[in-house]
């Protein structure tokens, strides 16, 4: 029996276990089927403090990884497929069969970006394409870009992409938004950004073959199909917490993401961390600073427990 399992290896899961192993927990960490976590699907990350000239994604979690396997954490491979969270022991079973028992957990599964699902988006995914413009908007100065979406996110992505890029076209399915009416009146009265109703993507161009260079838009009203010339293609059509293997053993909310009290879960010795519990902020230093918090509050469960 562990004293401790973390789920997942993005950056609240690797924090979670720096601490836990410092904190002489011998935590076992199972790393999920994307070893790393979404940092690994990116280039530069140039907000990560202590980093002043950027650092690659793949490398900062390797740091981290490294960090966590100094001070004594086992790392698993492979997807958590099913929980029981209930009483003292709590199981975890994996998809290869093997059952991890721990007194307690921390869930830092994260969340996945949805994207349209046309291939030439898929394509482009890290050459433009991107679904986080405080990670990538900066990258875009002086150029054009398109947002998808009509929810807070959008109207968010949008207005933040107006500081950099020369221009903000919003495309939306719809002919009204989603996002609450204070966001929409700061998009729709902002000089900076035009919008595209009643339109979805028809296809992400590429001419030089290696990078967005357009968009193909269609106005599903009409039929009437358009191209415009942008640099970057950010997707805000909504996130989905990856918690399948936890529901109905952990409250959620109504999209799946659990919640929690300074990341206390509603079962005793039950932690969450990172994006899975977090709808709003999403970064990477955040995910990092929750999965502190987590490992120090399971330290002190189990300390009140007397184990
Ligand atoms: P994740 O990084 O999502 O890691 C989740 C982990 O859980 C993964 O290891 C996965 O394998 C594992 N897992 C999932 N399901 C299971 C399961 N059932 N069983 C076991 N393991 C499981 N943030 C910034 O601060 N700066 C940036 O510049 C930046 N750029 C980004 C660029 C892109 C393209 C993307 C997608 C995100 C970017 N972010 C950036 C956001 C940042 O990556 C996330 O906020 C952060 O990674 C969240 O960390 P996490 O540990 O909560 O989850
Ligand atoms: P959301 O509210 O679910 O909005 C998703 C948007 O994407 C909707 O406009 C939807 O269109 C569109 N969409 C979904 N699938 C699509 C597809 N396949 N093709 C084209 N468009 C598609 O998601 P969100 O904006 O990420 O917000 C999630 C939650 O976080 C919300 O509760 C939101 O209020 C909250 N949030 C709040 C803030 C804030 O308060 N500052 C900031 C960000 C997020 P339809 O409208 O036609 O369905």
């Amino acid at each position: 029996m562990r004293k401790l399992a973390i789920v997942g290896s993005g950056p609240a899961g690797l924090t979670a276990a720096i601490y836990a192993a410092r904190a002489r927990l011998e935590p076992l960490l199972v790393e999920g089927l994307l070893p790393g976590g979404q940092l690994t699907t990116t280039t530069e990350i140039e907000n990560y403090p202590g980093f002043p000239a950027a650092i690659d994604g793949y490398s900062l979690v390797q740091e981290m990884r490294k960090q966590a396997e100094r001070f004594g954490t086992s790392i698993v491979s492979g997807d958590v497929k099913s929980a029981n969270l209930e009483g003292k022991a709590l199981s975890l079973v994996l998809e290869s069969g093997e059952v991890v028992e721990a007194l307690s957990a921390i869930i830092a599964t994260g969340a996945s970006a949805s994207y349209l699902g046309i291939p030439s988006e898929q394509k482009l995914r890290g050459k433009g394409v991107s679904a986080c413009a405080t990670c990538d908007g900066a990258f875009y100065r002086n150029v054009p870009v398109a947002v998808v979406g009509g929810g807070d996110t959008a109207m968010e992505e949008a207005l933040f992409l107006t500081r950099f890029a020369s221009r903000v076209f919003l495309v939306h399915r719809r002919d009204r938004f989603r996002a609450s009416p204070i966001m929409a009146d700061r998009v729709t009265t902002h000089p900076k950004i035009s919008i595209l109703w009643d339109s979805t993507v028809d296809e992400v161009l590429d001419v030089t073959r290696d990078k967005v260079t357009g968009l193909r838009v269609r106005n599903i009203k009409t039929a009437a199909v358009s191209e415009i010339e942008i640099g970057g293609l950010f997707v805000a059509i909504g996130h989905k917490p990856n918690t399948d293997a936890f529901r109905g053993q952990l409250e959620m909310d109504e999209t799946g993401y659990i919640v929690t009290k300074n990341t206390r879960t509603n079962r005793a010795g039950v932690f969450a961390a990172g994006d899975v519990q977090d709808r709003v902020y999403r970064q990477a230093i955040t995910a990092a600073g929750s999965g502190c918090m987590a490992a120090l509050e399971a330290q002190r469960y189990l300390e009140s427990k007397g184990l």
